[in-house]
This record gives structure tokens, C-alpha cells and sequence, in this order.
């Protein structure tokens, strides 16, 4: 299947979908299609509509990656538009600077812009973000009217003009176009980088993003101001245009359309997106009536689809392609052990005498309930840990705060020696934490491969700089595909690498779970119920991929309630009960122990 051996190590270009000769020339078919437009059209008015859809996906491009792939409810853009519009016209018109100066000045205030109001508002709530971007996009047309001495107020204010070349109809579309493919490359390649994985996974599996290793709050911030600049940038190019721009170009229904080309496309996709952003903008042209009822047609395309087309266009052509193809997702299969040790790397020797785990005196209440009281429990280099009890015992909530979700009353949580009491989710991850959830989170957009690619985020990490251009990092991102396929051998999952994990059964998202978490090639692994529905012959294999995740010298915490397979693979088993310790030891002395067996084994 790999073609490694003759080929150079694939890059981020090369995906696990092959690609047929045909589809290759799609791109290459298009680009020459939208060149040649001005020979063909009947007339400018065409090739000025052309430029417009041109102007508006350069927007829409930047937008795709906050909305679409992170899913942030980013509904203000028609705001930095008009920064941009507005920054393009006074610094040529007002200051009198060069035409391409007043561009750059544009996207420069626009980046400023998006890094201003992304600040502060992107740790809002989804709702509350989406009134602060609306907020946004209310005031700056206002804005405009009030402050005349720069913007011309109501009167309004010329654009930049091109000389030249670019000062024809025909030029400036050229230059458009150009400009909306460069936007198109920089956005496509965040998409399919380390980090654009870490975006949809902050949309679709926020917790899991964050164990990852993924910083979310920068990574946001990072595409919502990239998308600033983008407005920006666009703003100035749609003002030359339209050569003199007033408030009232800034409307709302802009910012609407804007969003629904993001929607109506579909969530996390490039191509989709751009083609609604083009029929929106074409909508309105091909039946004049449509312009007076813009307002009222994007409001009915957002119900639409928001009812009945949830994943946009792109979503159905993925749903109807897989059924059109038959794809069945193979049932599970045997992995291969011998296949861990290309996950998990030289680990050098293991000190067994270290912890790699010391939880010590750790209280914690969730208003009054106190879900852990006084919890001690260490695992070391190699060893298996049991956690048992029963159900609301706070097995879950040891997890979580080992993790760092929640910050702890009392006690102290070490790794490695270090009190990590204080550090966030991310940097424990960085420290040599993975984990698998009691319910698995995953982003059920990505393909298998690429949620367990996800598991290596913090490992393959690279500055945004490179995730834009795509200079450097491609060796990262390769070496983390081969060991992300190496993990599915490992698991029992190749078979499936291509699917999107929604397709995947519940046991088949256990194991890729686990596959993610090995990705990360940590030195304490947290496992949270990995047999809960699991069949007996996929727990005695689970119980194997344990034992040899450990031998690898891999520190496990096992919470699980078959208690078989706890006796059998755990070197020690600690019981809670009501968020104490009842007993710690060997399993055969916890087997047989009274209490034990009263509050939670039975008789
Ligand atoms: P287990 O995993 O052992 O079944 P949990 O750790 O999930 O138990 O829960 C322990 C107790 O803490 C339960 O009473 C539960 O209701 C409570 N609890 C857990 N998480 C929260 C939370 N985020 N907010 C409030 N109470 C919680
Ligand atoms: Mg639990």
C-alpha cells in the first residue's frame, strides 16, 4: 500500500486517498478557466462580478478557517471589511500614498483588527462571541458616519486606483484573481497541517484537542487574525472596485452572506466553500429581483441549511459519494504488537524505582459533593494500575484532575517529580500525559489516520509560519504519519485509515483512541473504561495491547469495572469508594479483600 520505498517520504501533499489522473487536472482545468473568463465574457460587466466572487472568497477564505474548521461563530467579518475599505481609502485618498501601499496598509490594520478583537472575545461562550463579532460589525459603519474627517462621513470616500495594467477592468481581475489563489494556497495549507487537524478537532472534540497538546486559545487567535488581514485586504480591493465607498456598503446582509457561503460549503472543507461563495455572489446578478431580497435569501439558505443540509453542500457530495461507492468501514481485525515499538521510539532505560504518577492527599468537591477525599496512589515506569469502585466513586474525576480539567482542593498531583498541580492541560501533555475518555472524543470530520495524528500534535509541532507556506515541517508531518500508521497496525485499525472516524463502531473508536494516545509516545498512559463495550474477544486483545504498552516501559492508570481483566493484567489495583481509598495491593489480596468485596465486588 505505502510506495516509500521508491518514492521520497510522503509530504503533507500526499493523502491516503489516491488520486485519479483525472482529478489532478481539476485544479490545473479551473485555474486556466478563470483567466481566460475576460476573452470569453460578453462583456466587462462579467468580468467585474468575476472580481467581486474573486474579492469576497478572500474574505470568506480566512473566515472558512475560524468558522468552518474551528467551528467559532465569527458573524461580524462585513466589520473588517469595511477596516480594511476604509484603511485602503484614507491612506491613499487622505495621505495620498501609492495604490499597492494602501493595500498592505489595509491588511496590516486589518490584522490589527482581528488581534483586537479576537483578544478578548475568543474566550467568550459560543454565543457570547458571536454578539461580540456582531457587535463589531455594528459599530464600524457607524463608526464612519462619525468620523468624517478621515472617512468622508456619509459622503463618502475614493478608493484606490490602480495605474497601468491594473487600471483596466480586465487587470485588476487578473490581479484579483491572483491574489484569491495565494489566499486560497496559505488557508489549504493550514487545513492540512498539524494544525488545521487541531482545529477541527477544537471544534468537534475540544477536551481531546486539548490533551492533544493543542493550544487552543493561541491557535484560535492565530486564524482569527489571519482572517483579519484577509478582510482586510479584501476590504481595500472591494472599495477599488466599486471606487468610492460610504457606510451603507457595510450592511449586515454582507456579513451574512460571508457566513452562509462558509455554511451552505460545508464545515471544515476549501473547495466547497469557495464554489457557494461564487454562487452567492452570482445569485443576486443572474436574477435582478433576487438583489432587492438579498437579506431574506440568505436568511432562507442559513434555515435551509441549517435543517436539512447540516454538513453544506461538500457534506452531501462526501455522503452521497460514500454510499455511491459502497465504502463499508471494515469490522475490526487483530492488531500487531510487534508494530509498538515504531509507535512508541526508543525509550532509553526505565529507572522502575521512579514514579512517573504520585497523587498524594488529593481532595477535591464539586459544590458539595466531594467527589475525592485525601486519594494517594502511585504508578511507576512499566507498571499497570487498577482503579475500581463503583459507579460516582470519582475514578473519573482522579483522571481529570491528574489531567488537569479541574485544579484540586487540596494535595498535590507529581510527574515525573514535577508538582503539576498549577500547569494546564497542554503543558502536562508535554510532560508525557495521554489519556483515552470514559465516552471517546473524536473529530468525527477527520479521517482515522488523521485523529491519531492528532495524538502527535504537541510532538510535530511547528511555528504557524510554517503551517501557512508550507516551508519546512513537511519531514515532521511525515515521520508522525508513519508512526500514526504504525499505531493502527498496532490497534487493528489500518484497515480503516482512510474512513472518517463517525463511520467507525464504538469498539473500533476505543482502539483508535488508544492509537492516538500511544501517537504521543507518553510515559503515562490513562485509560477510562477501554473494555466498556468491547466484546470478550476484543477485551482479551485488549488486555494484551496493555501488557505490552507497559513492557514498553509505559507508566498505565487502568480505570475499569471487568474486573477480570483488571486482576489479570494489573501489577497493583487501588478501590474508591465515595472519593476515598478503601483498599490498595496486589490483585490477588484486593480479590479477597472484605470490604472490598462487600461495597463493590459482591460475593
Ligand atoms: P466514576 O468515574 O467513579 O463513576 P466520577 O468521578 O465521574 O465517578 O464522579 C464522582 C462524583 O463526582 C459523582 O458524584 C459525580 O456526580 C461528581 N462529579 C463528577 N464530575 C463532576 C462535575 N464536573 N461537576 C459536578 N459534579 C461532578
Ligand atoms: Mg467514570
Amino acid at each position: 500500500m505505502t510506495t516509500t520505498a521508491h518514492t521520497p517520504p510522503p509530504t503533507a501533499t500526499t493523502t491516503a486517498h489516491s488520486r485519479k489522473p483525472l482529478a489532478r487536472l481539476t485544479i490545473p482545468i479551473v485555474v486556466l478557466a478563470l483567466v481566460l473568463l475576460p476573452f470569453v465574457s460578453p462583456n466587462l460587466y462579467w468580468v467585474h462580478i468575476a472580481a467581486l466572487a474573486a474579492v469576497y472568497w478572500i474574505l470568506v477564505s480566512g473566515l472558512n478557517l475560524v468558522v468552518g474548521h474551528a467551528g467559532q461563530m465569527a458573524i461580524g467579518h462585513v466589520g473588517l471589511l469595511a477596516v480594511g475599505a476604509y484603511t485602503g481609502c484614507a491612506t491613499y485618498t487622505t495621505l495620498g500614498w501609492n495604490p499597492f501601499l494602501s493595500l498592505v496598509a489595509a491588511m496590516v490594520v486589518g490584522t490589527a483588527a482581528g488581534l483586537l478583537i479576537g483578544l478578548p472575545s475568543l474566550r467568550l461562550k459560543r454565543f457570547y462571541f458571536a454578539m461580540a463579532t456582531l457587535g463589531f460589525a455594528t459599530i464600524v459603519p457607524q463608526l464612519a458616519v462619525v468620523w468624517d474627517g478621515v472617512t468622508g462621513g456619509g459622503l463618502g470616500i475614493a478608493a484606490p486606483l490602480f495605474d497601468g495594467p491594473l487600471g483596466t477592468e480586465t487587470g485588476f481581475y487578473w490581479f484579483v484573481l491572483a491574489l484569491a489563489a495565494g489566499a486560497t494556497y496559505v488557508t489549504w495549507r493550514i487545513a492540512r497541517t498539524n494544525d488545521g487537524r487541531g482545529l477541527i478537532a477544537i471544534r468537534d472534540a475540544e477536551v481531546a484537542a486539548e490533551s492533544s497538546g493543542v493550544p487552543i486559545f493561541r491557535l484560535k487567535l492565530y486564524v482569527f487574525t489571519l482572517s483579519g488581514a484577509l478582510a482586510g485586504l479584501a476590504g481595500a480591493l472591494y472599495a477599488s472596485l466599486q471606487s468610492y465607498v460610504t457606510p451603507d456598503a457595510f450592511v449586515f446582509d454582507l456579513s451574512m452572506m460571508f457566513f452562509v457561503a462558509v455554511l451552505l460549503g460545508g464545515p471544515g472543507r476549501i473547495a466547497a466553500p469557495l464554489v457557494a461563495t461564487v454562487v452567492l455572489t452570482l445569485l443576486p446578478e443572474l436574477a435582478a429581483p433576487l438583489a432587492e431580497w438579498s437579506a431574506f435569501l440568505y436568511a432562507a439558505l442559513l434555515l435551509a441549511v441549517v435543517l436539512a443540509l447540516p454538513n453544506g453542500l461538500g457534506g452531501l457530495v462526501t455522503s452521497i459519494k460514500d454510499r455511491v461507492g459502497r465504502r463499508r468501514v471494515p469490522p475490526w481485525a487483530k492488531g500487531d504488537l510487534d508494530r509498538l515499538g515504531d509507535v512508541l521510539g526508543d525509550r532509553g532505560t526505565t529507572d522502575e524505582s521512579a514514579r512517573v504518577l504520585s497523587v498524594s492527599g488529593v481532595e477535591k468537591a464539586f459544590g458539595g459533593v466531594q467527589a475525592l477525599r485525601g486519594v494517594d496512589l502511585e504508578v511507576a515506569p512499566g507498571q499497570i494500575v487498577g482503579l475500581i469502585g463503583p459507579n460516582g466513586s470519582g475514578k473519573t474525576t482522579l483522571l481529570n484532575v491528574v489531567c488537569g480539567y479541574y485544579p484540586i482542593d487540596e494535595g498535590t498531583v507529581r510527574i515525573d517529580g514535577t508538582t503539576v498541580n498549577d500547569m494546564r492541560v497542554q503543558r502536562r501533555a508535554a510532560l508525557g500525559l495521554a489519556r483515552c475518555f470514559q465516552s471517546p472524543r473524536v473529530a468525527g470530520d477527520l479521517t482515522v489516520l488523521e485523529n491519531v495524528m492528532l495524538g502527535g500534535y504537541h510532538g510535530a509541532r511547528t511555528s504557524f509560519a510554517t503551517s501557512m507556506t508550507g516551508i519546512g515541517g513537511g519531514g515532521r508531518e511525515a515521520r508522525l504519519r508513519e508512526r500514526a500508521q504504525a499505531a493502527l497496525d498496532v490497534v487493528g485499525l489500518s484497515a480503516q485509515s482512510t474512513f472518517r472516524a463517525e463511520l467507525l463502531s464504538h469498539s473500533q473508536l476505543r482502539f483508535l483512541e488508544i492509537a492516538r494516545a500511544l501517537v504521543a509516545q507518553p510515559r503515562l498512559l490513562l485509560l477510562d473504561e477501554p473494555a466498556a463495550g468491547l466484546s470478550v474477544e476484543e477485551i482479551a486483545s485488549l488486555g494484551n495491547l496493555i501488557e505490552s504498552i507497559a513492557a514498553q516501559g509505559v507508566a498505565v492508570l487502568l480505570v475499569e469495572h471487568h474486573t477480570d481483566l483488571v486482576f489479570d493484567v494489573c501489577d497493583s489495583v487501588t478501590v474508591l469508594d465515595l472519593g476515598g481509598v478503601l483498599a490498595a495491593g496486589r490483585p490477588d489480596d484486593i480479590r479477597r479483600h472484605e470490604e472490598v468485596i462487600h461495597a463493590y465486588l459482591g460475593s
